[in-house]
């Protein structure tokens, strides 16, 4: 004899039963408890999420004998028939397969006869794939339904179901069920039904299953056919691997091994680009990515491996065969080309093929700066040519003068060669120094036997190129429209444009000393003050960019304009929402006017 599915098996058969739904089940029990059924429903949800249950749970007890508080007996005749699919009150129809306007004629014809039992209900599956004439015929008697019918219709995508229809019945909505509670179900199952599976397998079939208890449950009859190990299933993650590793020929490799294995290369296609977006979620909003932890685990450091910018890229190329592929004669031709395009960097023009390499080219060097792997010396941005003594620095650790190797800088770790290889999972790194900075930081190295005394024009050489950049981000935002004033008894002036500027620079300013610590070598005391300057007007747009090398940069009046437009600092901006200006943002308006239409000039002032 067959067995029957697990899906089948342990298919819910009171509201109580249904997993995840909570929302749902709560409507549809007070409905029938306050016998106020309505007459349309319309139940949307990704697929094995419960909707065909509960539509027949749904049938069962609006037809059940002895119900009570809104659940069927599930032991008269009626529940019975209807469990068994030979019920007369109750009628399933596939509109996949019948979407015509025969089909539904037909059913509504039937929908005005008698029945045995008090209701009548229409179950009306894929209901958005029905045709115009039949969506029609079904909303003609959705309007006026016999007064015993009550039509439950379930879609996957209630996008596709016309708004006329929508407005007719009631709209309830299924999820997918969150990872831990599927978990608990799917453990409860296989303990139940006597199954031994080992936590891999839970974990894969979890996976597999994305959140559709259904397609959980499938996976897991497959698992427990095969003895309850891990079924050999294609991994996606040799494909992210050649995306990483840009190797054409393991993606191909991938590929190749996947058709050989049956997959068909559309399917294989989307679920690359699900993997992907499991990627970008970790990157983007980790709390939204459905997957067991240790699969998130793995699918995180995946995505810090390969970078938003090639990622995106990847779905977006992947998308665009996807549409191609419906047409295609040979479907697998085009994932041919589009794995090599993603894989071959230098296959791809495309700016986002640019970008992606930029990001990639990023990544590498501030690798570089915390791996203690051989590489070139630090090139001079000056002369081009290798720096002085870089290459010695590479080779044997230099220990710092300065002790205070908690706050270190990456820029100040770049000559050590006894740094730790950079941690798997890097917080998104900021931009800070690279390349060229890397080079002044070297060569503004920290004072040996430091504890001189730190003046406001030793800090102000070495303040924007190199301490600047090791603030946190939102420090250095804040920080960076200010500069050193002066001294007094014993402490640093740091003059701020505005009051509420300076109380935000407060909650940093220990950071502040510590990173000034960290350089120096000797405490320091920052007092935060408002801006005597009087030549500093444009000063908060001041670009913090880390490519500046000029120290002098951060004197003040160096990024004044010619104008004498006065724009007071708004003072309701919310300084969480600020970044650093594009260096050009340096422009004031009338600066750009006479760019743009060079010669001209500024005539009078008040018009
Ligand atoms: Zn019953």
């Amino acid at each position: 004899m067959a067995t029957q599915s697990l899906y089948r098996r342990y298919r819910p058969r009171r509201f109580s039963e249904i997993r995840g739904q909570e929302h749902v089940v709560r409507s549809l029990r007070n409905a029938v408890i306050n016998q106020r059924e309505g007459q349309g429903y319309l139940f949307s949800g990704p697929r094995g999420t419960g909707k065909t249950s509960s539509a027949r749970i749904l049938a069962k007890v609006l037809n059940c004998t002895n119900s009570v508080d809104g659940e069927p007996c599930c032991e008269c005749p009626s529940c019975l028939a209807v469990e068994a699919g030979t019920s007369y009150d109750v009628h399933e129809l596939d509109a996949a397969s019948n979407n015509g306007v025969d089909a539904m004629r037909d059913l509504i014809e039937k929908a005005s006869l008698g029945t045995p039992g008090r209701h009548k209900v229409y179950i009306l599956d894929e209901v958005h794939m029905l045709s115009k004439g039949a969506e029609a015929a079904l909303l003609k008697t959705l309007e006026e339904p016999p007064p015993h019918v009550v039509f439950v219709l379930a879609t996957t995508d209630p996008q596709k179901v016309s708004a006329t229809i929508r407005s007719r019945v009631q709209h309830l909505e299924f999820h997918l069920l969150p990872m831990d509670e599927l978990e608990q179900h799917v453990r409860w199952v296989a303990a139940d039904a006597g199954l031994t599976v080992s936590d891999e397998a839970f974990q894969a079939v979890l996976a597999q299953g994305g959140g559709s208890a259904r397609d959980t449950l499938s996976a897991l009859e497959l698992v427990a056919a095969g003895g309850g190990e891990v079924p050999e299933t294609l991994s996606y993650d040799e494909f992210i691997e050649a995306f990483i590793a840009h190797d054409p020929g393991q993606a191909l490799a991938a590929l190749a091994h996947a058709v050989q294995q049956g997959r068909d290369p559309r399917t294989l296609a989307q679920d690359i680009v699900r993997h992907l977006r499991d990627c970008f979620l970790s990157l983007m909003a980790p709390e939204l990515v459905q997957l067991p932890d240790q699969r998130a685990g793995v699918v995180a450091d995946q995505a810090q491996r390969m970078g938003a910018a090639a990622i995106v890229r990847s779905m977006e190329k992947l998308g665009e065969i996807l549409v191609e592929m419906r047409h295609a004669p040979d479907p697998r031709l085009l994932l041919d080309v589009a794995l090599v395009q993603l894989t071959h960097e230098a296959a791809g023009s495309d700016l986002g093929a640019i970008l992606s390499r930029l990001e990639r080219l990023e990544q590498t060097v501030a690798k570089g700066a915390t791996t203690s792997a051989p590489r070139p010396a630090p090139v001079d941005p000056n002369t081009g040519r290798a720096a002085l003594g870089g290459r010695a620095l590479t080779t044997e650790p230099v220990p710092r003068a300065a002790p205070a190797p908690a706050a270190v800088a990456p820029a100040a770790v770049v000559p050590t060669a006894a740094a730790p290889p950079a941690p798997l999972t890097r917080a998104p790194a900021p931009p800070a120094p690279v390349g060229a900075d890397a080079v002044v930081a070297a060569a503004a190295a920290p004072p040996a036997g430091s504890g001189t005394a730190i003046t406001a024009a030793s800090i102000a050489a070495v303040w924007q190129p190199v301490i600047l950049p090791t603030l946190k981000p939102m420090a250095r935002a804040l920080f960076s429209a200010g500069h050193f004033q002066g001294e007094r008894n014993d402490a640093l002036v740091f003059g701020l444009p505005n009051e509420t500027h300076r109380t935000r620079c407060e909650q940093y300013r220990a950071d502040v000393e510590r990173a000034i610590e960290a350089h120096f070598g000797s405490k320091v005391q920052l007092v935060l003050v408002l801006d005597s300057s009087p030549s500093r007007d444009d000063a908060p747009s001041q670009t913090t960019s880390p490519r500046t090398s000029d120290p002098g940069a951060s004197t003040p009046g160096s990024a004044q304009t010619a104008s004498g437009a006065q724009s007071e600092p708004d003072e309701d901006i919310d300084m969480d929402d600020l970044t650093d200006a594009p260096p050009e943002s340096v422009l004031s308006p009338l600066d750009r006017l006479a760019q743009a239409f060079p010669g001209s000039k500024l005539i009078d002032e008040q018009r």
